[in-house]
């Protein structure tokens, strides 16, 4: 579904991304791991094409290389980014936000089904559709991000940092919510510092430092690898 081969991505001199290879298969979960700094947003951001990057960088979507598209043209070839921040719209309802989301020519026709879709999947939203995003708590309005994201009908989400400010209890909430997404067979590349809660949503997982990849593994075999405790999960 998704290939990555050999990218690079550069802030002025500095390099954030040093030759990072990874893929995701369809229905594939898969964890990106690493420290602040790390790359993880440049990656993603590289991906959806709200970034640069070398044009040597071999970002394939369904064999489609995505080299020279746009952003917006990237969301038609069925890439979505939930940015970190959520970038979500306060003063705007639920509704009109995930409306938003349902602008690409790719999912239009489909708006009403991928509507039901989320609402399914987020049932908080459905009783909140004409409640402004502004009044609501963090892990709802991340779910509002990701159900704006699920609307373009997206080939592979990308979520990055998800759980980013929230309180343990959200935490908790928004991976179940995910948890649900992952069972809807989305197919997902997520970046998080909250490494255990991801591995254990995740089918794989890459480890990220210092912009490149130092390792990967399914992500039962992270989980219990001792190294990756020590570094990644806390010990
Ligand atoms: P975090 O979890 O803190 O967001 P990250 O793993 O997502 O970290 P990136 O944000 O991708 O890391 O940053 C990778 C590197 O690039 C870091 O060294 C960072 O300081 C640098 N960097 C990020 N954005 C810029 C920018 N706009 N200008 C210059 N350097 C940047």
């Amino acid at each position: 579904m998704l290939e990555i081969n050999g990218l690079s991505a550069w802030y002025g001199m500095h390099k954030a991304l040093d030759g990072v290879s990874l893929h995701v298969a369809k229905g594939e979960v898969v964890s990106v791991l690493g420290a602040n700094g790390a790359g993880k947003s440049t990656l993603l951001r590289s991906i959806s094409g709200l970034m640069q990057v070398s044009q040597d960088a071999g970002i394939v979507l369904n064999g489609q290389p995505l080299s020279g598209l746009k952003d917006f043209e990237r969301v038609e070839a069925g890439i979505a980014l939930v940015p970190e921040g959520r970038g979500v719209f306060g003063e705007l309802t639920v509704r009109e936000n995930l409306f938003m989301g349902a602008y690409p020519k790719r999912a239009r026709p489909q708006e009403r089904n991928n509507l039901e879709r989320v609402l399914q999947l987020f049932p908080k939203l459905r009783e909140r559709l004409s409640q402004a995003v502004r009044t609501m708590s963090g892990g709802e309005q991340q779910m509002v991000a990701i159900g704006r994201a699920l609307m373009s009908a997206p080939d592979v989400l990308l979520l990055d940092e998800p759980s980013l400010g929230l309180s343990p209890l959200m935490v908790s909430e928004l991976f179940k919510a995910l948890e649900q997404v992952r069972k809807a067979d989305v197919t997902i590349l997520l970046v998080e510092q909250n490494a255990r809660r991801s591995l254990q949503l995740s089918d794989r997982g890459y480890l990220l430092e210092q912009g490149r990849i130092v390792g990967t593994n399914s992500a039962a075999a992270l989980l219990n690898d001792e190294a990756v405790r020590k570094a990644y999960l806390g010990g």
